[in-house]
């Protein structure tokens, strides 16, 4: 598990750089432009982490929910706006999720669970639902996808791309919706009509994931 979640924040980070453009341009359209920078330098600070070093820990779960922590500590301290707490917070509660996992608990339903948790951390610090135009409408129906595909029993492989295709729709979804949270919502009726930044990298970051439990598969 350790291994994905080192492959999957990396090659988060690669994205995050090459997309860095795309979500400040539409945090132009309904924030102040600065998502993709903040996601960059956060991601790029993780990454470099990563290639610093192993994580500690005695098991492979441990290990996994050590660097969960210290990505979410690296987000936070990096990262200024709204997202860097907010994705920071998600990682720290993922981490805690890992670190309480029952022995012999399938990875897919950990990794579930962690993203439960890390739902559950946003919404708690950022006093927010889905439904007002925020990284949790790309979020939430992932998790909903993904336990759905776990409690049929399906792949890894194929619950990962549930996760990551009903974050896409999710992101897609916000473009309709009037932003009531953050910075988006001081524009009021001028929010409709533009996909919200966060969802957005929300999205980007659950494919990533996706992507890198098809290639432990393959
Ligand atoms: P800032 O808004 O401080 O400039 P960013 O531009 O990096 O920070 O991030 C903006 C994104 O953060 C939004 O697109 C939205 O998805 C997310 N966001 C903002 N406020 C909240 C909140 N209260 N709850 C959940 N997500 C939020
Ligand atoms: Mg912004």
């Amino acid at each position: 598990m350790i291994d994905i979640i080192d492959a999957w924040l990396s090659l988060g980070a690669a994205r995050l750089h090459d997309q860095a453009r795309a979500l400040t341009a539409l945090d132009q359209a309904i924030g102040d432009g600065d998502h993709g920078t903040n996601m960059d330098r956060g991601f790029t600070a993780v990454a470099a982490m990563i290639a610093a070093g192993p994580a500690e820990g005695d098991t492979e779960l441990a290990q996994a929910a050590a660097r969960l922590r210290s990505s979410g500590r690296t987000l936070i301290s990096t990262v200024g706006g709204a997202a860097g707490p907010l994705y920071g917070t998600a990682l720290l509660r993922a981490s805690s999720a890992v670190a309480a996992a029952p022995h012999g608990t399938r990875t897919a339903t950990i990794m579930l669970d962690a993203l439960e948790a890390a739902i559950g951390g946003i919404q708690g610090l950022g006093k927010s639902a889905p439904g007002e135009k925020t990284m949790l409408d790309a979020l939430a129906p992932a998790l909903s996808a993904g336990r759905v595909a776990d409690a049929a029993g399906q792949e890894p492989e194929a619950i990962g791309r549930a996760v990551a295709d009903a974050a896409d729709a999710g992101a897609a979804s916000t473009i309709p919706m009037l932003a009531t949270k953050g910075r988006a919502s001081y524009l009021g009726e001028r929010s409709i009509g533009h996909q919200d930044p966060g969802a957005t990298s929300s999205a980007l970051l659950l494919r990533a994931l996706a992507d890198v439990i098809a290639q432990d598969a393959s």
